[in-house]
């Protein structure tokens, strides 16, 4: 595998890497393939880029944003490749029934335990989506990895996304401390698999390399 990952968090800092240009170099970088998730959708205004993959996580947290994902994710029109880790097809089938299709990924229950280690080809959900993305990633033969938009940090009263509007719901039982917690292990997790880089303007990821995201497309 020639290519290299970038996988593109939702966090405050991507309003930095928009007016830094990043988006346009990602756009235009062929040696990259990019991977972004959930209401990604929301900066489509502001750049051109779209990314290559584009992962989404079956719960109930997302019912209402579902249509809106659907409209920008599982178009005719778009050439992305959307992915669903799911546990219950039929929950969310309705919603895909006149779309283009997903690639239907089956995830395992694994949310406050830290399973450690991923058990693959059922992708582990311990760490949410970006986890998600990181192991198919792996799956796809990717070794190479920046992320950016992986801001951690977060807290009571929003202000965590690249939009006011777009706010963090907890899972039942889970509280902000232990969503960057388990944000931290599941990044620590996948450094046993993938050569991780962080790519990203600021933030409180610390568990991998820095680097400058386009020295990592260059070199
Ligand atoms: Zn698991």
């Amino acid at each position: 595998m020639n290519k290299k990952a970038v996988i593109i968090g939702n966090g405050k800092s991507i309003n930095d890497h928009i007016e830094r240009g990043d988006f346009d170099l990602l756009q235009h970088a062929d040696n990259v393939e990019t991977f972004a998730m959930n209401q990604i959708h929301r900066i489509y205004d502001r750049v051109s880029w779209r990314p290559d993959n584009w992962f989404m996580m079956e719960s109930e947290n997302w019912k209402r944003a579902w249509k809106d994902a659907v409209k920008y994710h599982f178009c005719e029109e778009s050439n992305e490749q959307p992915y669903i880790a799911i546990t219950h097809r039929e929950v969310v089938q309705y919603y895909f029934d006149t779309a283009v299709a997903p690639k239907y990924l089956c995830r395992c229950q694994h949310f406050i335990t830290n399973n450690e280690v991923w058990h693959l080809p059922v992708v582990c959900r311990y760490g949410g989506t970006i986890s998600i993305a990181l192991q198919t990633a792996y799956q796809l033969g990717f070794r190479e990895v920046a992320v950016i938009g992986c801001d951690l940090g977060i807290k009571a009263g929003g202000g965590d996304h690249f939009d006011e509007d777009y706010v963090t719901v907890l899972e039942p039982r889970e509280t902000f401390e232990m969503k960057n917690e388990i944000l931290i292990n599941a990044h620590t997790n996948a450094r046993q698999y993938l050569n991780i880089f962080n790519c990203g303007i600021g933030g409180e990821l610390e568990v991998h390399p820095r680097m400058e995201l386009e020295e990592f497309i260059n070199v």
